[in-house]
């Protein structure tokens, strides 16, 4: 009898096909979690929704199958992309890595949208990138009819596919029209992308884009790469800002995100005195100015953008080292979506947050004063209490964040709270003091705000203090013992945990019923120790990076090499007119500069070097490089 053989079956064909391709075109040597099944699941003709954060590696989930497909004959994939400013970048990376692709969009004139439809109707291209209004014109319909008839309509993939949902953030109403593909064109396979989680959002994605058949691929949320940082504000909020990217981030990519497009002016402007590279941008500013910050911000070295959350959405600059926050964002889900846009490519990263008394207050009256429904409000509520409990936490935060959108973990070693763990006091006495003290008030028929509470408490004399005899108020001076810092860090928690709410246009306070159980002890209030003011240094940062940042572990000569790659790599991307990320990303340098590879051979094998672009810089780096 014959030993039994193995016959490769289609799907190892497949899968050994999918990673050549990752490894020629792309020069990657594995496939990140789940990308292996998604792009065999496309590939084969199946349909799929793909949940992934940001980083994830979501365009390789489209763009290796639309490379199977075309090579096997069958055509163009088009995918859907809400951000035309974008495209010209992605198709950018594509064509550099020699992979045939193409835009249409309104920024293009009548002669190229001519030439790129000829390319598209032969089903020469591999991918054509449009925006969701072009692909349900009349026009392109008949054009994708006729490809489709010619079986040269390969595939689509629909990216940022929350757009379809009114819950989601980033609504558009032209991606209600995406199911029209299915209704046209139902054998040709989907995939819908997106890296927002919640189920509300996915729900509503597969009912509107009629994916009801696709399968759902969820990853993990977790972002190892980033760090959780979240510190009190004290003294003034930008000092500290401008004194963590000195320690840890000069030169470096970043966003730094404010409420107000007065903040972000002042923040930016703030910056530049101090002599970093920081522009602003906001809905406010001339849309040619804001094109010019975003092309600057993806195109330059080190680059800080002061935003409001205007910017960011598509931002898929891979080497954002950190993402701060001046102002508390309006929920997690928010506060997970604008941190997530640093560390792409997977190098440390920081999301840094400063937050304070007035953070809380002004969250709070913005939901108050809003002229929604009561149901709605409560429900803004709940979510800015879960986003506090997350600031106030002196447990994991990157725990409690993936709890948040329902996912177990253990505590990670890379957030502020793991690195130190912060020291708690018991505050229930102290709460105690502050409450009767606006109970005194309140019986006198008096309202006031924080500033004069804590001088009462602290027993500090001051105009207001004699013209109002609250002197003689028996809580007068009973809480000397704690700093004027210590009992804003008490009162921001106890309005925090909804005990006090500051009201009006002076923000005066007042207890509400659930200070009750706290005035009688009965609740234990339980506080992280208020930081003083002291220097950053090591603890900050609470010990070495990672192993895996690019810049470091290069020795001093190996960081003039990375250097001397930048340089070139910067002189190339001009001459093509493409982001420096897009030829070569900054990993890929750095291993360049540590391995100094002897010949093109062993250049080929370092990651993100793949076939074509070995072939068209390869001699220059190892000339760069001195070999
Ligand atoms: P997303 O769209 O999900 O935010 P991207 O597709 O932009 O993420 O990928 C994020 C980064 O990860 C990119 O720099 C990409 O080149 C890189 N990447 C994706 N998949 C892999 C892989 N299998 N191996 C190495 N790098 C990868
Ligand atoms: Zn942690």
């Amino acid at each position: 009898m014959n030993p039994p053989v193995h016959l490769p079956s289609p799907t190892d064909d497949l899968s050994s096909a999918a990673r050549q391709v990752l490894s020629a075109v792309f020069g990657y040597t594995a496939f990140r979690g789940q990308q292996a099944d998604i792009v065999q699941q496309v590939t084969a003709g199946g349909d799929a929704l793909v949940l992934m954060p940001t980083g994830g590696g979501k365009s390789l989930c489209y763009q290796v199958p639309a490379i199977l497909r075309h090579r096997r004959g069958q055509g163009v994939a088009v995918v859907v992309s809400p951000l035309i400013a974008l495209m010209h970048d992605q198709v950018g990376a594509l064509e550099e890595a020699g992979v045939h692709a193409a835009f249409l969009n309104s920024s293009q004139t009548g002669e190229e949208s001519t030439r790129i439809e000829r390319e598209m109707m032969s089903g020469r291209l591999t991918l054509l990138y449009a925006a969701p209004e072009r692909l349900t014109t009349p026009r392109f319909l008949a054009q994708l009819t006729s490809l489709h008839e010619r079986g040269l309509l390969s595939m689509f993939a629909i990216d940022e596919a929350h757009c379809v949902s009114q819950w989601g953030h980033d609504f558009r109403s032209e991606y209600l029209q995406l199911s029209l593909l299915h209704e046209r064109f139902p054998d040709v396979p989907r995939i819908a992308l997106t890296a927002t989680a919640d189920e509300l959002t996915r729900a509503d994605i597969i009912e509107r884009l009629q994916l009801q058949d696709a399968r759902v691929f969820i990853s993990s949320f977790d972002r190892p790469n980033i760090r959780y940082l979240i510190v009190e504000k004290n003294g003034s909020p930008r000092e500290q800002l401008l004194r963590f990217i000195r320690d840890e981030h000069e030169g470096e990519a970043g966003v730094v995100y404010c409420q107000s497009r007065k903040k972000v002016e002042e923040t930016a402007e703030f910056l530049q005195a101090e002599g970093l590279n920081a522009l602003p941008y906001h809905a406010g500013l001339d849309a040619d100015v804001r094109r010019r910050h975003q092309d600057r911000f993806l195109r330059e070295d080190g680059l800080i953008m002061v935003a409001t959350i205007a910017f960011g959405m598509g931002i898929d600059k891979p080497d954002v080292r950190f993402v701060a926050h001046l102002d508390l964002p309006k929920n997690i889900e928010a506060y997970y979506q604008e941190t997530g846009r640093a560390g792409r490519d997977g190098a440390p990263a920081e999301a840094w947050m400063t937050y304070g008394l007035a953070d809380v207050v002004n969250q709070r009256r913005m939901i108050d004063e809003s002229p929604a429904d009561e149901t709605f409000k409560q429900g803004q509520r709940g979510k800015l209490d879960a986003l506090l409990a997350l600031a106030e936490a002196t447990d994991c935060r990157r725990v409690r964040l993936l709890g948040y959108f329902g996912e177990e973990s253990q505590p990670c070693g890379n957030c502020d709270n793991c690195l130190n763990p912060p020291a708690t006091w018991d505050a229930t006495e102290a709460a105690r003091k502050l409450l009767s003290c606006i109970y005194r008030f309140h019986q006198r028929g008096e309202r006031f705000g924080a500033g004069h509470l804590i001088d009462v408490l602290r027993g500090k004399v001051t105009d207001k203090t004699t013209q109002y005899g609250h002197q003689s108020l028996s809580t007068w001076g009973v809480g000397a013992d704690l700093s004027e810092q210590q009992w804003r860090a008490v009162l921001r928690q106890l309005i925090a945990l909804g005990h006090v709410a500051a009201e009006g246009e002076f923000n005066t306070l007042a207890l509400q019923d659930s200070a009750r159980a706290v005035l009688k002890g009965e609740v234990e209030v339980r506080l992280r120790e208020a930081e003083e003011k002291k220097p950053r240094g090591k603890s900050a940062r609470g010990g070495a990076r990672p192993k895996s940042d690019p810049a470091l572990g290069l020795d001093a000569e190996g960081q003039e090499r990375f250097e001397a790659l930048k340089a070139w790599r910067s002189e190339v991307a001009k001459e093509h007119g493409l982001p420096a990320y897009v030829i070569f990303q900054n990993t890929t340098l750095a291993e360049m500069a540590r391995a100094v590879p002897g010949d093109l051979a062993e250049l080929g094998e370092i990651s993100g070097v793949g076939a074509k672009k070995l072939e068209a810089y390869g001699r220059e780096i190892l000339r760069v490089l001195g070999r």
